[in-house]
């Protein structure tokens, strides 16, 4: 069995649905570092941070203190960030953190303090990761790599369908908008741009269902 799993891709490309079915069926551990940036991204917001003000980033990256509680197999989803002792799980998703949270990320002391974290996390074994960058800096010498892609159209339908289960009401050109700027930054930045790994299994979505994708990649395993 792989020690550990790593799953990137772009915003709803269905890297936490697919890393969170895997998990429960290998009786791995998940870790969606996704909401590791969205923690300090909250902790950024809080202090009135200007999101432009690398230094001051910087310095809060090289500052947090982070804890991350991987959810477990049995239940995944369960996972919990706290920083500086403050858990922010609750909060993670809101459009606030989403409309800021590639700015922070982007920082590369930011980025430094959150994959010393994951690392570690990591060196126990049996854990998926998802994220952008985990195939091609976080771990990569992990030895089952998958990149998910799809389509922005595609991407935009399921991130639409997601809010709108949850109760909220962005039209699904505001969903696009905000997903392209995303990638966007998220791919054109200097540190750890989201691309694929070389060695990464690279699995258009765009007509597989998540159960799809998850056999997929058990092929591999
Ligand atoms: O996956 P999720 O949409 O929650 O990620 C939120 C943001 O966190 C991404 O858009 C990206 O800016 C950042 N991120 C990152 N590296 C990771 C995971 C997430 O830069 N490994």
């Amino acid at each position: 069995m792989p020690a550990s799993i790593a799953i990137d891709g772009p915003v709803a490309s269905g890297k936490s649905a697919v890393g969170s079915r895997l998990a429960r069926h290998l009786g791995y551990r998940l870790v969606d570092t996704g909401m590791m940036y969205r923690a300090i991204t909250c902790l950024a917001l809080d202090k009135g941070l200007d999101l432009h003000d690398e230094a001051a980033l910087a310095a809060l990256g090289a500052s947090v203190n982070m804890e991350v509680t991987p959810g477990p197999a049995d239940d995944p989803d369960a996972s919990r960030v706290l920083v500086n002792g403050t858990d922010v799980t609750n909060r993670l998703r809101s459009p606030d953190v989403g409309d800021a949270v590639s700015l922070v990320s982007r920082v590369p002391a930011v980025r430094k303090a959150m994959v010393a974290i994951q690392r570690d996390i990591a060196s126990d074994g049996s854990v998926v990761m998802v994220g952008r960058d985990i195939g091609t800096v976080v771990l990569p010498d992990a030895p089952l790599k998958a990149y998910l892609d799809a389509s922005v159209e595609e991407r935009s339908r399921r991130r639409h369908a997601e809010l709108q289960a949850a109760g909220r009401t962005e039209s699904i050109e505001d969903v696009r908008e905000q997903l392209a700027l995303r990638d966007e930054i998220d791919s054109q930045r200097d540190t750890s741009p989201l691309r694929p790994a070389d060695d990464a299994l690279v699995i258009q979505t765009d007509n597989m269902t998540i159960q799809n994708v998850v056999d997929r990649i058990l092929e591999e395993v």
